[in-house]
């Protein structure tokens, strides 16, 4: 049982990632992008090897931004169970669960139509997102979704926004904040050392909170863009729904958010498509900062 709580999964976004600086940042290909997707791997090594050092293992890192293909592994600590694109089932976006005792979060952002940086939920589509009248935040989905294989939400790191809600919805949640960015390159070492201790404290803290696991009704209210960003200039729509299911609830919101108008049965296949594209992308990163040593 000691042996299960020291095992840790981190799950690692981008948006409040440490060379993160703005939308561009978040973008898929932009040179703003690879730059960030070096610094948030550079923000995860750190933290897991300050959880190597206390002897924590296994520690599964799962890349959760975008395509699902973020993390230049060849720069992650040797040991680490790399989990890389998404999977269906039976844990949204993980697939099967992690060998872990307790969840960190890393990178993340503020719920959908709240103050924040770059602060959204699941996609920037919805422009506002409720249950029970107040912001969904993502953690709460994916806090939730590991609760109910017991696992506990433990650490957090986001801009404060992002850190304040958090820290309301699941007491007990340590969280570090980041700062608003961008920073020095010394800013961002100190930072991501602050950052490294704090994940230490709190994976050896004795208590971690319970299991986090929402019980409904939940009643669902967003407004939706009918375009994506960039297309013609969109209509807002607003939709509701209720369940007293967690998991329906998150399946909802994710074939909303992804796959409005992809059949069921065509989910596996329009994810391994999705994966060969970020597989794709993060090579031509690599490739790009190797030639260069700067995507600039
Ligand atoms: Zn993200």
């Amino acid at each position: 049982m000691a042996g299960s709580m020291m095992s840790i999964v981190i799950l690692a976004d981008i948006e409040g990632s440490s060379g993160c600086t703005d939308r561009e940042g978040a973008r898929w290909l932009t040179r703003d992008w690879i730059a960030a997707c070096r610094e948030m791997t550079f923000d995860v090594r750190a933290v897991v090897v300050a959880l190597q050092a206390l002897g924590i293992a296994p520690i599964t890192v799962v890349d959760f931004h975008r395509t699902g293909f973020n993390l230049f592994s060849e720069l992650l600590p040797p040991g680490i169970r790399l989990r890389q694109g998404y999977r269906l089932r039976p844990i949204p976006g993980l697939g099967r669960p992690p060998e872990a005792g307790r969840a960190f979060f890393l990178g993340m952002h503020a719920a959908a139509g709240t103050e924040g940086f770059l602060a959204h939920t699941l996609t920037s589509r919805f422009r506002r997102l409720t249950v029970n009248g107040r912001p969904l935040a993502e953690v709460e989905l994916f806090a939730g979704s590991l609760g109910a294989w017991g696992i506990r939400p433990t650490f957090f790191s986001g801009c404060p926004v992002a850190c304040d809600q958090a820290a309301a919805r699941i007491s007990g949640l340590a969280v570090h904040p980041v700062p608003s960015r961008p920073m020095t390159k010394a800013a961002r070492e100190e930072w991501r050392h602050s950052l490294a201790e704090a994940a230490s404290r709190a994976a050896i803290k004795h208590e971690a909170p319970p299991p986090y696991r929402p019980t409904g009704p939940f009643h669902v209210q967003f407004r939706w863009k009918t375009h994506p960003e960039g297309a013609q200039a969109g209509r807002e729509e607003e939709t509701a729904f209720s369940t007293n299911s967690f998991a329906d609830l998150y399946w909802r919101l994710l074939r909303q958010a992804y796959f409005p108008s992809v059949p069921p049965g065509w989910l596996p296949l329009a994810l391994r498509a999705h994966a060969v594209m970020g597989r794709a992308g993060l090579a031509l990163a690599r490739r790009r900062w190797d030639r260069t040593g700067d995507p600039r």
